[in-house]
């Protein structure tokens, strides 16, 4: 079918946020609103009794949001409403609505006013993740209004799907679009790091933000949306529309075959065509995502991101909670092995009972292996239940944030210490394990010689290495660009570490977020990298890669 308008053609820029294609008709979100100023108060008992039935219809729904989100795309992209909940249940929050109540307030107008009170204090927090967490409070906040004032978020539609355009789409709004409805969508603002962004690419929705404001007398209007090339174009000329849909038939080829391709990969070797094999791992935020790792043919565990358990407890776990989650982490990998980075507490990772002391700049401050090492206790209860663990499997201990040698050597010692206690204690423990560090400091580059000699492998951290070689908060949305653009300092870095263990008979991965980058798979093949350790999503895609690199 073509374009029957006869307008004029408007073509759009944007960021685009899944490397998709779509056309369609745009529909604007209408978000009907109710006048919530004006609501006559029933009465303090019956005000309040409204706002707390309006708050358990919205912890409800942030539940649901939960289990749709777990379901549909894993616990990273879950946690958002997780975050949601705990508004909803903030000692804070709830006193600040019901003294608003109290003094005479609607329930609409109390919602409003303590949530733009905590929305302020928020965003004015120097910690740039905790200040990120206002837009969560706008997003529950809504989220509960529309329960007070039966407010609709509506598209006009004539039941065909359609491309949504909307200022801006919350997550908790992002997660419930219908993928049989919704083509994709387009907002006037949105960065690509966003929570919707995230979700939306997890999704596979393909999505423009950023655009700039558009004009509702192009609602209905027919429009190719290219979030590869970041364009919007409406009223599209007929050639165009040929062009596009070639494009189109061209994905669904590309896309059919190449998911046939990688099925067919799953459970071999990811080896260059020049015969290097190269180890895909991959990285883990949960024991949750063990399942999904094996589904997806990891070769073994590059990155267990160990802060999770210490995140889900309101008080230190204990070495026998610890040792329990990691041995049956390291059996249900069924000998493939498990790469566990010690704790890796501090900057964007605050968890409220270590009590870590208010900093100017916590991502260069007290954090990851300097609180193990000044914790002692701490940081060998740990150590003990990996070391317990490793005897149900294969496990390798990997240390975060190393900048000295003095460092590695005082975690050795400690380990040791463990091991020798353990001996006393009967306790069964591998004594071969291999113990490892991460290179996520300038400083580890330059020492990458002297610490070969005390470790058996290396890991590179390009999401840390690339904030401090860059002087760039990697939290800081506006600086994405800066990022991306600066890749090629990182690289020479991992060459030369690469050169250097390498010298010395080690290994060296890398599981940052730069090992999942395509683009980068060959440069890392030539350097000899022996391992790529990516997310669960990502696993499929780079053992294909590292199949056509030379
Ligand atoms: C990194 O810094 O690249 C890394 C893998 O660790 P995290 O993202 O957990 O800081
Ligand atoms: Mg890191």
């Amino acid at each position: 079918m073509q374009s029957p308008e006869k307008h004029e053609a408007l073509r759009l820029r944007g960021i685009g946020i899944t490397a998709r294609r779509a056309e369609g008709r745009l529909r604007f979100l209408h978000r009907v609103k109710g006048s919530r100023r004006s609501k006559p108060t029933l009465g303090k008992e019956a005000e309040w009794a409204r706002l707390s039935a309006a708050l358990a219809a919205g912890r409800k729904k942030t539940a649901l949001l939960y289990d749709r989100a777990l379901q549909m795309l894993g616990e990273n992209e879950a946690r958002i409403f997780e975050i949601h909940a705990m508004f909803l249940e903030d000692e804070d929050f709830l006193d600040a609505l019901r003294s608003e109540i109290f003094r005479g307030m609607s329930s609409e107008e109390a919602l409003e006013r303590a949530s733009r009170e905590m929305e302020a204090m928020l965003s004015a927090l120097p910690d740039p993740y905790l200040s990120a967490r206002a837009a969560d409070i706008r997003d529950v906040s809504r989220t509960v209004m529309d329960f007070l004032t039966d407010d609709a978020e509506r598209a006009e539609t004539d039941g065909q799907p359609y491309l949504l355009v909307a200022d801006d789409l919350s997550p908790s709004e992002t997660i419930l679009l219908e993928k049989s409805q919704i083509l994709g969508f387009i907002t006037a603002r949105g960065t690509a790091n966003s929570h919707t962004a995230i979700l939306a690419r997890a999704m596979g929705i393909p999505a423009l933000v950023s655009v700039g404001t558009l004009d509702e007398s192009i609602d209905g209007a027919y429009a190719l949306l290219d979030a590869e090339e970041g364009t919007l174009s409406v009223f599209p000329t007929d050639g165009e529309i040929d062009a596009f849909r070639e494009k189109l038939k061209s994905d669904d080829r590309i896309a059919l075959a190449h998911d046939r391709y990688l099925r067919s990969l799953l459970n071999k070797p990811a080896v260059t065509k020049s015969g290097r094999r190269i180890l895909v791992y991959a990285n883990l935020g949960d024991s949750d995502e063990v399942a999904g790792a094996l589904a997806n043919g990891a070769d073994g565990i590059g990155l267990l991101r160990s802060e999770f358990l210490y995140l889900g407890c309101s008080d230190y776990p204990t070495e026998e909670q610890l040792f329990r989650a990691y041995a049956e982490i390291v059996e249900r990998m069924q000998g493939k092995r498990t790469v566990m980075r010690t704790l890796d507490v501090g900057a964007d990772k605050r968890i409220p009972y270590f009590g870590l002391p208010e900093e100017e700049n916590p991502a260069l401050g007290f954090r990851a292996i300097r609180v193990c090492l000044a914790r002692r206790e701490l940081f060998k209860t740990q150590l003990r239940a990996m070391l317990r663990a490793s005897s149900h499997g294969r496990l390798s201990i990997m240390l975060p944030m190393v900048v000295s040698v003095n460092e590695v050597r005082e975690s050795r010692r400690l380990l040791e210490e463990c091991m020798e206690e353990l001996q006393r204690e009967s306790q069964p423990f591998d004594s071969k394990l291999e113990f490892g560090i991460m290179i996520e400091t300038p400083a580890a580059v330059e020492m990458c010689e002297e610490l070969a000699e005390l470790v058996d492998f290396f890991s590179v951290g390009t999401n840390d290495l690339s904030q401090y070689t860059l002087a760039a908060d990697r939290q800081n949305p506006a600086l994405d660009a800066l990022f991306r653009e600066n890749t090629e300092p990182i690289l020479r870095m991992i060459r030369k570490a690469a050169a250097a263990i390498h010298s010395r008979g080690g290994w060296i991965g890398i599981c940052g977020e730069m090992a999942a980058d395509l683009h980068l798979t060959q440069y890392f093949a030539d350097i000899s990298v022996d391992e790529l350790s990516v997310s669960v999503p990502y696993l499929l895609g780079v053992r294909g890669k590292i199949c056509e690199c030379n």
